[in-house]
């Protein structure tokens, strides 16, 4: 007898999570394995936000919470928001949740309904088609590739939209690719969203890490018809180096935002009241933007040495990536499907990357350059020998 519920049938744990747990457990063996598969940053959380919530916990923070988050931290985001996205929300709009997981998948539990179509640029991050099957929905892929900048077009949305389309979600920065909409392709798209009446899921937090100059857009940002019809979803782990405090937060129109906390309220409750209070201390702290812009400026150096070592890889193509800490490279060359091809890396050479198909192509691998500059150059020292042992078989 099956004892688990049909919506498991089809889930597959996070591969991710997986491949960094393997990677760790080798590392205690004592093997000298180079990691680049981690989706965290590999810096410490700056002091001042440690502080806050060690006074937090000292003050006797250790109960019950509001569920949707303390009103200063939803107050607190909202002018966040207002002050560097041009978005107008007010504290109501804001819900606070265990990370941008959590936040994601309050959402999806709110809107979607058994055979409602939501709408993936892939590649996609991994968790959101496990998302929308778990709440009944059907993923509609929408396939891109290094030639549009792994971005999709407004007719490619106007094509894929049916009568069962709910919502379209957008990642940018993305994970994996690394790619960033620009203002005018955002707002394209944004016409056909207003046009056929479609809410859109904006996943933003890979905000903060950017290159190049670049800026970041919300697509929430580009008039009252989008902004009405977009839910923002966002968090502190990857700017703030908070991913152990599972700190994330939705933004957006009030029914939907109240919908996700009644989920919420049956589900974690409030987040960690002590977590919150970094939170706090995050986004009021004067001395922590400059924590994070010396952060970025680490990550902006670590993503020339890996892109630059990549494009000297015979077989290896890679896109030159603007934002997150990723790059997704192209190792279509080597003959092998990209699990194949990550299983072997790090049996025979102890690299460790994520393969492609958990994001949705399997002619890829993601590396991430979260680590130090050390481990970046060793690994793809060892990932060009490997690359030209594949070769080698091919020839
Ligand atoms: N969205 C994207 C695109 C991510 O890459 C992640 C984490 O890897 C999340 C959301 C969720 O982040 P967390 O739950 O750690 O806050």
């Amino acid at each position: 007898m099956n004892r688990l519920a049909a919506r498991v049938s089809s889930l597959t744990p996070s591969v991710t999570l997986a491949v960094a747990a393997k990677a760790k457990a080798l590392k205690m063996k004592g093997v000298d394995v180079c990691s680049l598969s981690t989706g965290e940053p590999d810096f410490d959380t700056p002091l001042v936000i440690k502080q806050a919530a060690k006074a937090a916990l000292d003050r006797g923070e250790t109960k019950y919470g509001p569920v949707s988050g303390q009103p200063l931290l939803r107050e607190l985001i909202a002018q966040k928001h207002a002050r560097d996205n041009g978005l107008a929300y007010a504290a109501e709009h804001v819900l606070v949740t265990n990370g941008g997981k959590q936040a994601l998948y309050n959402l999806t539990m709110a809107l979607i309904n058994p055979g409602d179509e939501v709408l993936i640029p892939a590649p996609y991050w991994l968790s959101y088609p496990e998302m929308v099957s778990l709440a009944g929905g059907v993923s509609v892929f929408l396939p891109t590739t290094e030639a549009t900048d792994f971005k999709i077009t407004a007719d490619q949305l106007e094509q894929a939209i049916t009568s069962r389309t709910r919502l379209l979600v957008l990642n940018s920065p993305s994970n994996p690719t690394g790619m960033i909409y620009t203002r005018a392709e955002l707002a394209a798209l944004a016409e056909v969203l207003v046009r056929r009446d479609l809410l859109v899921v904006s996943d933003e937090i890979y905000e903060k890490l950017i290159y190049d100059d670049v800026r970041h857009y919300s697509i929430g940002s580009l008039g009252d018809e989008i902004f009405a019809r977009t839910i923002l979803c966002s968090g502190f782990s990857k700017a703030y180096a908070m991913t152990g405090w599972r700190l994330g937060y939705l933004a957006g129109p009030l029914d939907i935002i109240k919908a996700a906390s009644a989920i919420q309220s049956h589900s974690t409750s409030n987040v960690a009241a002590y977590s919150q209070a970094g939170a706090i201390a995050a986004l009021q702290d004067p001395t922590v933007p400059g924590e994070v812009e010396r952060m970025v400026k680490v990550f902006a150096e670590r993503r020339l040495v890996m892109y630059e070592g990549l494009l000297k890889i015979p077989g290896i193509r890679c896109a030159r990536a603007q934002g997150a800490f990723y790059l997704f490279a192209d190792i279509q060359a080597s003959g092998l499907d990209s699990g194949t091809f990550c299983e072997r890396l790090l049996d025979e050479v102890q690299v460790a990357a994520v393969p492609g198909l958990a994001f949705g192509s399997d002619t890829h691998i993601r590396l991430s350059y979260a680590t130090d500059t050390l481990t970046i150059t060793r690994g793809l020292e060892r990932l060009e020998q490997f690359m030209k042992s594949c070769l080698t078989v091919r020839t």
